[in-house]
């Protein structure tokens, strides 16, 4: 036994591996000073101009903390999804909130029930908090299986089933209906931990309604469409019952003053907002006709990014590789059988065209090695 202090068994057994190597380290790695950033799903339009008016005007104040009950954002949202602010709880970003909601619904040698390869957070908070991750593969289409999952919510009677919808890295969605059906067949005691980080690229009608529903919580953030990723704040739609338990364990001072101010801003520059989502669904459809002019399939995306089909594995490992070494950012889905598309995300009209020249580079120097060939 070492002398020495140890991590509890339950961290000891998390693998060291960080969630995502960033950007700035894969550019440092790759000896670039920047990257053309298409491989987190950020917003290429930045954020709504009313946001960074406020931000400036509050920067004075960033001595102060901010307003730990988050009320007046909570207010704002309330009016947006007409629900009462009890039943928002505004955190750091969704991938805090999938942490509240593991810890808080999932007990240490609980279970919880994913889609294999889908958006990784959660598989991380479910390792740290000791519970074990069950896993139905993507249907072959890309499409989250809705279907088999309940299924097998009904034999392991998990805590928590996670679905992203639309979900990352697919870009799939499926519309309320299907989504109501999947609840429908859940085990009662079994949580539905809905990340809509992307619902701000669908039709709101689309959307499984009411906003506030028992057995579901839903998690909202203005890190895509609204273009403040890095000023991490987002919230969860949910039950009093569970707002008020993810009172008990959130942290108090853990969204900062600036965000707050921010989002509360953003909320206020619709035209804005619906200007980046009109401008992300032009970006799709040219990703979409760039693949169909290189002979590369692409699936159909509800989101900001899109899958192009690389035919295999090695060949989609190669590309991020390959367009790293030219200054592109891009990332690619892990698991089968969506693992040998790449993803990228939907950039300004100029970075698109650049994306194109470099995309278009990089599969002929890719198709020229002799490796290529027999992958
Ligand atoms: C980007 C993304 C997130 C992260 O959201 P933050 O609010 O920035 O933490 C969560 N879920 C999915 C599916 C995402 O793609």
């Amino acid at each position: 036994m070492s002398e020495r202090p140890q991590p509890t068994a339950q961290i000891a057994a998390v693998p060291t591996t960080t969630p995502f190597v960033a950007p700035e380290e894969l550019a440092r790695r790759a000896g670039h000073s920047s990257l053309l950033r298409l491989g987190a799903n950020e917003s290429a339009f930045g954020p709504p101009p009313r946001s960074l008016e406020a931000m400036h005007a509050g920067l004075q104040r960033t001595s102060w903390y901010g307003d730990p009950e988050s009320r007046e954002l909570r207010e704002a949202l309330g009016k947006r999804h007409r629900c009462s602010p009890s039943q928002l709880t505004v955190a750091s970003g969704i991938d805090d909130i999938l942490g509240l909601v593991v810890r808080a619904y999932m007990p240490p040698g609980g279970t919880a029930l994913a889609t294999l390869g889908t958006y990784p957070t959660f598989a991380f908070h479910v390792a740290g908090y000791g519970g074990r991750l069950e896993t139905v593969p993507y249907e072959d289409d890309g499409t989250v299986p809705l279907d088999r999952l309940a299924a097998r919510a009904g034999e392991l009677q998990p805590q928590i089933i996670y679905v992203a919808n639309p979900d990352n890295p697919s870009g799939s969605f499926a519309e309320a209906g299907t989504l109501e059906r999947c609840l429908a067949a859940l085990p009662r005691t079994t949580l539905l931990l809905l990340d809509e980080a992307y619902a701000d690229f669908v039709e709101e009608c689309e959307l499984l309604r009411p906003a506030v529903r028992d057995g579901v919580i839903r998690a909202r953030t203005f890190s895509k469409a609204f273009g403040l990723a890095g000023a991490r704040i987002a919230y969860a739609l949910a039950t009093d019952e569970v707002g008020a338990t993810l009172q008990k364990i959130r942290l108090h001072y853990g969204v900062n003053r600036t965000a707050q101010l921010a989002a509360l801003a953003a909320l206020e520059d619709e035209p804005f907002v619906r200007s980046v989502v009109a401008e992300v669904a032009r970006g799709r459809d040219e990703y979409a006709a760039l693949g169909t002019r290189l002979k590369i399939a692409t699936l159909p995306s509800h989101t900001n990014f899109v899958c192009f089909d690389l035919g295999s594995r090695e060949r989609a490992e190669a590309m991020v590789d390959e367009l790293l070494h030219r200054g592109v950012f891009i990332r690619k889905p892990g698991a089968p059988p969506l693992d040998r598309f790449v993803r990228v995300t939907v950039g300004t009209p100029a970075e698109r065209d650049r994306f194109a020249a470099v995309f278009e580079e990089a599969l002929s120097a890719l198709g020229s090695r002799s490796a290529w060939s027999f992958v």
